[in-house]
């Protein structure tokens, strides 16, 4: 048996930069709160708090008292996903410090869809195809005071058209989640573009011509060249072990993107998770994960994998 390690895999610049800064903020103060999980990995979450870090929720930062004279201040860390403009105003509000970590891709991504927002003067309708609920989708939404449907798929699309949410008549900009699937950003592009025409009365290339869709490429670059190498490395082995926290949003995607190139993938989230019976001697087996998987915990993965033989 071989075991390769996907040398593409491992965490994203954005991710990188957030830990970087929290180990920073570490060093210097025994306590560091962060918005929601800094990573989605128990692995590197556990690391972390180890050396004081505090996850907290946005119940829990609600309930902080507010900030009052002679309090010591309190870090706390915003994470690469963002967060919507309210949050920032509680953290003043609490008098804490803010570590913000925003990705600057993610942060341009807020700009360019308040910008979208403005320019249209409240008659350009802007639809965001992301994950329901994600905190970077609600960052977003914080931008421009939640006026955009989100959809996650062709059906939540069809839904929205059906359920009035979404305006075939109205001028469009979609934008998406950083890191959503290329190819279905691209098929819900089509769809929306195939229904507009319809509904304008006009042929795919005058609507194309008429400036009624615009479609923003928003999709992170790490995570769109990812999709392309990690299908051919997923094809390019007889067994997938995909490393992430079954929470990771990223995570999901390349996961599914893996089993279907290879439908011997198997999802865990820590060298625990690995049953012998998944492998045959002979195996090439290939280890890749998310965005959010550290490339110390990948290591440990082929290590375990390469122990079964013993
Ligand atoms: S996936 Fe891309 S946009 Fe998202 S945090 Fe990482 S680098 Fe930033």
């Amino acid at each position: 048996m071989t075991v390769d390690i996907d040398s593409r895999s491992g965490f994203c610049a954005g991710v990188i930069r957030a830990i970087t800064k929290a180990e920073e903020c570490l060093a210097k103060n025994s306590r560091l709160y962060s918005l929601g999980a800094i990573v989605h990995n128990d692995a590197e979450l556990r690391r972390l708090e180890d050396k004081g870090m505090v996850v907290i929720s946005d119940a829990d930062l609600e309930n902080m008292p507010d900030a009052c004279d002679g309090q010591t201040r309190q870090h706390l860390l915003i994470r690469a996903h963002g967060a919507p403009p309210k949050t920032y105003e509680t953290l003043h509000r609490k008098g804490l410090l803010i570590e913000d970590c925003t990705c600057p891709v993610v942060l341009k991504l807020q700009q360019d869809i308040r910008a979208s927002w403005d320019e249209g003067e409240g008659k350009t309708q802007i639809i965001i195809f992301g994950k329901v609920g994600h905190a970077e989708v609600l960052g977003l939404l914080g931008q421009i005071d939640g006026k955009a449907p989100v959809i996650e798929n062709l059906a939540a699309l069809d839904a929205g058209v059906a359920d009035g949410r979404i305006d075939l008549r109205k001028r469009t900009v979609i934008f998406s989640q950083t890191t959503k699937n290329p190819d279905e950003y691209a098929q819900v592009c089509g769809r929306l573009a195939e229904r507009m025409s319809a509904a304008a009365g006009l042929s795919p290339e005058d609507f194309s011509k008429s400036g009624m869709l615009t479609v923003k490429n928003t999709i992170c670059s790490q995570v769109a060249t990812r999709h392309a190498k990690l299908a051919e490395f997923a094809s390019d082995h007889d067994v997938i072990i995909f490393v992430a926290g079954k929470a990771s949003s990223n995570g999901k995607v390349l996961c599914d993107l893996c089993r279907q190139h290879n439908p011997k993938t198997w999802h865990i989230e820590s060298a625990e998770d690995i049953d012998q019976s998944w492998f045959r001697p002979s195996d090439k087996v290939g280890v890749c994960g998310a965005t959010s998987t550290p490339k110390w915990l990948l290591e440990q993965v082929a290590q375990k994998i390469l122990q079964l033989e013993d």
